[in-house]
């Protein structure tokens, strides 16, 4: 399983993680902070999930696009 953890702190709302792979990013509707989906979330941590194989590559793209480089994909 390939865990993804999001530094929320780090996180500037622009976004992007979430178009870029919606099936699995989200921003918070509260604090507008990114969070994994709920389905996906690890001991329903919303900084932290297990990715599906059928997701990876939107996730890796996100991962690659956020400007602050807090989407972390550990494989
Ligand atoms: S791409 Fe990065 S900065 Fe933008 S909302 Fe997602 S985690 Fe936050």
């Amino acid at each position: 399983m390939v865990k993804v953890t999001i530094d929320r702190e780090g996180c500037v709302s622009c976004g992007t993680c979430e178009d870029t792979c919606p099936g699995f990013f989200q921003l918070n509707t509260d604090d507008t902070l990114s969070q994994v989906i709920e389905k996906y979330r690890a001991e329903g941590r919303p900084d932290e999930g297990d990715a599906p194989e059928d997701l990876l590559p939107c996730i890796n793209e996100a991962a690659e696009l956020c400007p602050v480089q807090v989407i972390q994909v550990n494989d």
